[in-house]
């Protein structure tokens, strides 16, 4: 196998963003995942518009709307209230080619472009094959990946470790990923009960701010996701135990019978940014760059951008189109953003939610009375909820 590739460690959305978009500049690509196959784990289920828009050239954007459900509007709400405030990112259709959300599991952006690479071919993806090291020289990069034939060693030009919170490669290069983890964990529960029919003004998104314990809305197709945060010190026996999750449902919509819990899965939650994103010929993209709450969908929203951002990059060097140094921009450009829009925007959105005082909670429904009293001002919003400004802001960085 020649060494004129680039090495990708993990099939998530992030390594195969970056995989599809360097398969369609012509540049061959290997792809390590550890499973023996495509996870199907139940994470983000928000795709925001330009994300959207950067998956259409693959097809992938408009499975994902056949798949999934397309939502224009979110809303803030209150239990005993309703809706307190909505927004309509119709708002923001001369600044995309999606202005709506479109509610679908992360996993099947996964097959979609797995299948896309398959059908275009030249994109090597290697199941059961987990990078356990990393080493470079002048000549080019070094993967130690255990496989089902046992240890190997893969060369490339350039390597991306997109494998996710707990990359090895980000470990290897001894870069320290900085930041805190919150004492609440989050819990999510599914189910197929009718929020919608229940309570007729909802939007598929719903975020309820209240000050005894915060909670969000989501539909994906044939369910809704609630994520309610647990107290620091609750058990995971007592997180689990299904009164007390029917109680937490039942705070949140009294329904009178009791909901069916079609998947309960509990979630450590970080704030964390990668010291670099690149050491020499090895990069960080997507969770193994940052991680933040899932309040604003924007974790693997950006995580994506940084995989198109690095491989249209790698793609000009390539082709011979830039010099190698324009590599240096991704850091430059992409980790700002997630310290200053991903992670700051996912912190305030936590700390609106959770507004607990008279004070904290008029603030926030200030906050919304302003935004919405000024087209302008809503637009901004808009702009920056949807991720749209925090690409405009990244590509302004200049070196
Ligand atoms: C409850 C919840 C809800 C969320 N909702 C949203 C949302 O709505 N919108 C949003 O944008 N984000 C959301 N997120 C965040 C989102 O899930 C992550 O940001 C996203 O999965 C990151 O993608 P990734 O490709 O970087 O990593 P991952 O999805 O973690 O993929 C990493 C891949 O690497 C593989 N791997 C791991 N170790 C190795 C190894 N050593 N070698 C090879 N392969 C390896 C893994 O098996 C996996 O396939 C949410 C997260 C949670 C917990």
């Amino acid at each position: 196998m020649s060494s004129e590739r680039v090495l990708i460690a993990g099939a998530g959305p992030v390594g195969l963003s970056a995989a599809a978009y360097l398969t369609r500049c012509g540049i061959p690509v290997t792809v390590f995942e550890a499973e023996a196959q495509l996870p199907e784990n139940l994470r983000a289920s928000t795709f925001h518009p330009p994300t959207l828009d950067m998956l259409a050239p693959y097809g992938a954007s408009q499975r994902l709307i056949e798949m999934g459900l397309v939502a224009p509007k979110f809303q803030f709400r209150d239990r005993n209230e309703g809706c307190i405030a909505e927004f309509d990112f119709a708002l923001l259709a001369d600044d995309t080619e999606h202005p709506f959300r479109v509610q679908c599991e992360q996993f099947k952006l996964n097959h979609l472009l797995y299948e896309w690479l398959d059908e275009k071919g030249g994109a090597d993806v290697r199941f059961s094959h987990a990078i356990t090291g990393v080493s470079q020289d002048d000549d080019g990069v070094t993967a130690v990946v255990d496989t089902p034939d046992g240890e190997q060693a893969f060369t490339g030009r350039w390597l991306i470790g997109a494998e996710g919170a707990n990359s090895v490669v980000r470990q290897t290069l001894d870069i320290s990923f900085e930041g805190f983890t919150w004492d609440e964990r989050f819990l999510v529960v599914s189910t197929p009960f009718d929020f919608g029919a229940a309570m007729p003004d909802l939007s598929l998104v719903n975020y309820f701010a209240d000050p005894e314990q915060w909670f969000f809305l989501l539909k994906v197709p044939g369910l809704w996701r609630a994520m309610f945060p647990t107290r620091a010190e609750e058990t995971e026996a007592e997180i689990f135990d299904p009164a007390r999750i029917e109680a937490r449902m039942q705070w949140a919509h009294a329904r009178g019978e009791a909901y069916e819990h079609r998947h309960t899965t509990l979630y450590r939650v970080h704030q964390r940014v990668a010291e670099q994103y690149r050491r020499g010929r090895a990069f960080v993209a997507g969770d193994a760059a940052h991680i933040n709450n899932p309040l604003g969908g924007m974790g693997m929203n950006g995580g994506i951008h940084d995989a198109f951002n690095l491989a249209e990059k790698m793609a000009a060097v390539w082709h011979g189109e830039a010099p190698e140094s324009v590599l240096d921009l991704y850091e430059a450009q992409r980790r700002p953003i997630a310290l200053d829009y991903v992670n700051s925007q996912t912190i305030r959105n936590k700390q609106n939610l959770e507004a607990n005082t008279p004070e904290t909670q008029q603030a926030f429904r200030d906050f919304l009375a302003e935004v919405q009293s000024d087209p302008q001002k809503t637009r901004d919003y808009l702009l920056r909820t949807s991720m749209v400004a925090s690409l405009r802001a990244a590509a302004e960085i200049t070196m």
